[in-house]
């Protein structure tokens, strides 16, 4: 079970509209999503480059998971998602070889995408997701 690529890169922002300018009049690349994820506390923005897309994060709540990460390290990179065939799979193989999870289970993501989150502290500080159809 390997990623076939990577899905999306997610980026805490502290200003979603102004992060999605740069991207677009900048980069010249097309905001084609807006979500708000209830449960993430977040709302997020999407664009594709290639087969992947960059999803930018911005928190609804001040306590939210992405209103934590920017107090603590600033904006920034937040998460590196990989595309997996079956989520539930991946993590389940994730757990196997000793891998602290963040979700047991997969869940509903953005763009009714299955997901799942690996600890940091077992994936050498980069907040790792897993990120596909089932
Ligand atoms: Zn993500």
């Amino acid at each position: 079970m390997k990623p076939t690529h990577i899905e999306h890169i997610g980026i805490a922002v502290e200003d979603l509209e102004m992060a999605i300018s740069y991207y677009r009049d900048v980069l010249g690349l097309e905001c084609y999503a807006v979500e708000e994820i209830e449960d993430q506390k977040v709302k997020t923005a999407f664009f594709k480059v290639g087969d992947t897309k960059i999803e930018l994060l911005e928190s609804t709540d001040r306590e939210g998971p992405v209103a934590r990460f920017i107090e603590k390290r600033g904006p920034g990179v937040h998460h590196i998602a990989f595309a997996m065939e079956n989520v539930g799979e991946a993590l389940n193989n994730a757990r196997e070889k000793g891998i602290r999870l963040i979700d047991s289970q997969p869940r509903k993501g953005a763009e009714g995408l299955q997901i799942g989150f690996l600890h940091p502290k077992s994936t050498f500080g980069v907040l790792m997701e897993f990120c596909g159809k089932k």
